[in-house]
């Protein structure tokens, strides 16, 4: 039985992870780790998805690390995330993580990175198979289409209550791009006399609005054409699901740092 904790526990994917895991014979929630400001409105995880669930909610992950193998962390706040795989990556024990939070600074990843030396890590911008695969199309075609007169732009559209922009899946593509094609320079949005667009830059464009659960479009403009790759998400079931095979996955695995396209055997 593979023990795991969540953290985030109390927000949309956290619960969402929670009420999955019951469908899983082999996998237990045996804790939740919930910010400071929340976790003292709940004893256990049972009481935030109404099922009959006895793992304790802290807001330190300390406390319950003897209880749990894997670390699913979809927190909202970066700095906590690093803060336990530190403790995950000194523990005696064997552990592993799979990380769902975006928006990590650079400084943040290289970290992330360091840790990964003693701590196996799968981290996921994206947990779906289709946008897994939507990486590896965006990868083809840009390797297809570099130097051919396409223009190239991403636009992602999320909920109202994202916190950050671009969407991490958005900034995955965007790496995939300019290793692709070479492109360094990144647009984000435009506004008033920007002049003629230059074929040496991708545009990047967040729309947030209503419950929109995630969509990522990439398009290739050329004259006369244009290729559209687009992912829809109507369900953070698919992500859910995603992060626990992650975490059956990677217990199994050497220390290093993974991602959902190593989970899925969609790397070459
Ligand atoms: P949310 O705001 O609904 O939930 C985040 C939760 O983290 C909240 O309950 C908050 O109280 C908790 N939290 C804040 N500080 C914490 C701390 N110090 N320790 C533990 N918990 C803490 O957000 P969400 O929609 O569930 O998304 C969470 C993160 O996951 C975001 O970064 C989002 O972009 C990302 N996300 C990733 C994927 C993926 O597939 N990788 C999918 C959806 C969302």
């Amino acid at each position: 039985m593979l023990k795991i904790g969540i953290s985030g526990v109390s927000g949309r994917m956290g619960r969402k992870i929670a009420e999955l895991s019951l469908n899983y014979s082999d996998i237990n929630i045996t804790a939740g780790i919930e910010s400071p400001d929340c976790a003292h409105y709940y004893n256990t995880v049972g009481e935030i998805i109404n099922k009959d669930l006895s793992a304790p909610v802290t807001a330190d992950l300390s406390e319950v690390i003897d209880k749990i193998d894997v670390l699913i962390d979809f927190a909202s706040n970066q700095e906590a995330v690093l803060g336990h795989l530190r403790l995950l990556a000194a523990d005696v024990n064997k552990k592993a993580a799979v990380i769902g939070t975006t928006g990590f600074t650079q400084f943040q990843i290289e970290e992330i990175k360091q840790l990964s030396k003693d701590l196996p890590i799968v981290l996921a911008p994206n947990m779906s198979i289709g946008v897994n695969l939507l990486f590896k199309l965006v990868e083809k075609a840009a390797r297809v289409l570099k130097d051919k007169g396409f223009d190239i732009e991403v636009v992602e559209m999320h909920h109202r209550f994202k916190k950050d922009a671009p969407s991490g899946t958005a900034v995955k593509i965007v790496d995939i791009l300019k290793k692709e094609t070479g492109i360094e320079k990144v647009v984000y949005g435009r506004e008033g006399i920007t002049g003629e667009r230059s074929t040496k830059e991708i545009g990047v464009f967040a729309l947030r609005g209503g419950d929109v659960v995630g969509e990522h479009t990439v398009i290739f403009a050329s004259d006369g054409e244009r290729i559209e790759i687009t992912h829809r998400a109507t369900s953070r079931d698919i992500f859910a699901k995603g992060a626990l095979e992650a975490a059956r996955w990677v217990y199994s695995k050497e220390s290093g740092l993974y991602d959902m396209l190593d989970v899925l055997g969609l790397n070459e």
